[in-house]
């Protein structure tokens, strides 16, 4: 009995989701078109070609202990030109699997958010401070973040994006130097160093999306909405109109 009441609200709680993270909405980069501007264009190519030499780095990597156990790493992916870069903890089981960031049920968790946000996968990038797998999900070492550290540093810079969200507080730590929880860190803006005499990004820290799922109430679903919606609004981006009645 106990097991069937949790099956339904396992599958009822999907279903809630599933209705509220869903979009498809393509709302542009107001970053000029790669397309109409030549020099632009040249630039994505150049940042994409460095972002594949830290992939084939990461690749290769063997810095941490971690380098042995993988199947493959996984050093992230998406737009050279993303407004918006997502950083995750590292890669699970799946994600070791295929050498992709967030392709399991945490990543279709993400993929809906983003749909949400009136955005495509490929409009965004995505990856992690670890770029491979610690064994059985295990919370990321201090010495593996300040291995991987650099791949991710240099992938912002290159990236530059507008804005970083950091997905739960292994990211936002990281990335933020500090040790408070996700509790404290969610919901407003945050500063992203990116070295001296140069620009900070903005950065908003949310909940996980493995998180959500584990301790899925409305609450924690609205509060990671409302996160999304204030990085919509930093990027002068409109609130897709099905998401409006729901966001209250
Ligand atoms: N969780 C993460 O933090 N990163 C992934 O890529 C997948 C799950």
């Amino acid at each position: 009995m106990e097991k069937d009441t949790n099956i339904i609200n396992v599958v009822r709680q999907h279903l809630q989701m599933e209705n509220f993270f869903t979009g498809g909405f393509m709302v542009r980069s107001n970053k000029p078109s790669s397309e109409s501007h030549n020099i632009e264009h040249i630039e994505d190519k150049q940042v994409e070609a460095e972002l594949e030499k830290i992939a084939q780095e990461v690749r290769k990597c063997s810095k941490c202990g971690l380098g042995s156990l993988r199947t493959n790493a996984v050093p992230g992916e998406g737009s050279p030109n993303a407004r918006i870069v997502f950083v995750g903890e590292g890669p699970g089981a799946d994600e070791d699997a295929q050498g992709r960031p967030f392709v399991g049920r945490a990543g279709q968790l993400l993929d809906k958010i983003i749909a949400a946000m009136g955005l495509k996968r490929s409009d965004v990038f995505i990856c992690n401070v670890l770029k491979c797998r610690p064994p059985d999900n295990r919370d990321p070492r201090p010495e593996e973040i300040i291995s991987c550290m650099p791949y991710l540093q240099r992938q912002i810079e290159l990236i530059n994006p507008e804005i970083i969200v950091a997905l739960g507080a292994h990211a936002a730590r990281s990335l933020l130097n500090n040790n408070m929880s996700i509790g404290r860190l969610r919901g407003q803006f945050h500063e992203y160093y990116t070295g001296i005499g140069r620009p900070s990004i903005k950065l908003m820290a949310t909940y996980h999306p493995a998180y959500l799922l584990r301790n899925y109430s409305d609450d924690n679903r609205k509060r990671v909405w409302e996160d999304m919606k204030k990085v919509l609004a930093e990027l002068g981006l409109p609130v897709p109109k099905n998401q409006k009645h729901q966001s209250k």
